[in-house]
């Protein structure tokens, strides 16, 4: 492969944090860069929030849902459109997942049609344990609409901000809303500890608590006591060193992905059957990964086909992710929507989005695609 989905790109400085590390000995899960990397990113974020680094973002998620104490059969609403690290940790707490749709003016959970479940779960008496909206490939979900439902209803808010580091929401950051909000630094997202995770939450009892689950949950005193399980899911402090250098570099990222959507949505964005992710006037998306839909029937060619052809020519595209009611693992499990979501799997390719592209690599890309928009055209 020459042209990647999306890669690791460093900012220079990481391995300087990594030097400090290592001249201090502290090749530890505690230490210096850890609470250094956690600070740094409560000051990015703002909001009066509180960061526990862990190791990875499935981990966060495991952790703020393990703090809700879920009984066999408790919901946990969920958008269906997201990876499965979103979606497996409801199942390590023995709940149930819930699916739903999205609406096409943001790609993100529609706040209408979650209003809607509550009042009707409300009048059955069967409110969710919790809702995790997910923020789909760099844009954040309505916060400002979902928090007041969330709160209205007493029900608990997770929000999934893996995908979203630098967005924001009005004024606010990806990853300051609801009870708590998780991000991931894994390899491909837009920026990378190498594996990792944060749990954010401005109430800070939640991060002392998963502070505590995430080293295995010790009482204090001399021996090692224990009065509940837990878990060894703290992020190491080398690995910390790596955010904090890449921490730096978060905004220029953010600028460097959009300019790369700006030139795909001029080059391609006026083809028949083509169009690109929508970003509503209150979100400052991203754009982690470029997104375009092709309609075949207008377009003459499917997504598969672009897909194919690009990687004839070693360039990586992706569908989007694959809706997660009809994945045969959660076959008959239910789902609130009209199947937007299933449209934008069928119909949805995520774009070459790597910051180290350079514009002459992205060029060709443009142009492999528009060559077989004109061929898929003289088709029909
Ligand atoms: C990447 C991702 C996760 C999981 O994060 P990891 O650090 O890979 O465990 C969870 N949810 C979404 C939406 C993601 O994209």
């Amino acid at each position: 492969m020459r042209i990647w989905l999306s890669r690791p790109h460093m900012g220079g400085t990481e391995q300087d944090h990594v030097a400090e590390a290592f001249a201090s000995n502290f090749i530890a899960p505690l230490g210096p860069q850890l609470d250094a990397f956690e600070r740094k990113f409560e000051e990015y974020l703002g909001g009066g929030v509180h960061c526990a680094g862990l190791s990875s973002g499935s981990a966060a998620l495991h952790l703020a849902l393990h703090m809700q104490d879920l009984r066999p059969g408790d919901e946990v609403w969920v958008s269906s459109m997201t990876f499965a690290g979103g979606v497996f940790p409801i199942l390590y707490e023995q709940a149930t997942p819930v699916f739903f749709d999205l609406s096409p003016t943001s790609w993100t959970v529609d706040p209408d049609l979650l209003g809607e479940a509550l009042a009707d779960a409300a009048k059955g008496g069967r409110l969710p344990k919790a809702i995790v909206p997910t923020d789909l490939y760099g844009q954040s979900c309505d916060i400002a609409a979902i928090e007041p439902l969330a709160a209205q209803y007493g029900v608990r808010l997770i929000v999934d901000s893996a995908e979203s580091a630098g967005a924001r929401c009005g004024e606010r950051m990806a990853g300051t809303g609801g009870d708590m909000a998780i991000l991931s630094f894994n390899g491909n997202k837009i920026i990378t500890t190498g594996g990792g995770g944060m749990l954010v939450s401005r109430d800070s009892k939640w991060i002392e608590r998963a502070r505590f689950l995430s080293t295995q949950a010790r009482d204090p005193a001399p021996h090692y006591e224990h009065s509940v399980y837990g878990f060894n899911y703290r992020m190491g402090n080398v690995t910390a060193a790596i955010g904090i250098g890449q921490l730096d570099v978060l905004d220029q990222r953010v600028e460097q992905r959009r300019a790369i959507f700006q030139r795909y949505r001029d080059a391609l964005g006026s083809y028949p059957g083509v169009t690109f992710m929508p970003e509503p006037n209150w979100s400052h998306s991203t754009r982690w990964l470029s997104v375009m839909t092709v309609d075949p029937a207008q377009a003459g060619i499917t997504r598969e086909d672009i897909r194919a052809g690009l990687l004839e020519h070693e360039i990586e595209s992706r569908p989007m992710w694959k809706p997660m009611h009809t994945q045969p693992l959660f076959a008959g499990t239910r789902y609130f929507g009209s199947g937007f979501d299933e449209r934008l799997f069928a119909t949805g390719l995520c774009l070459p989005s790597d910051t180290s592209m350079s514009e002459v690599e992205q060029g060709e890309v443009i142009e492999r695609i528009a060559a077989m928009f004109d061929r898929g055209h003289a088709r029909s």
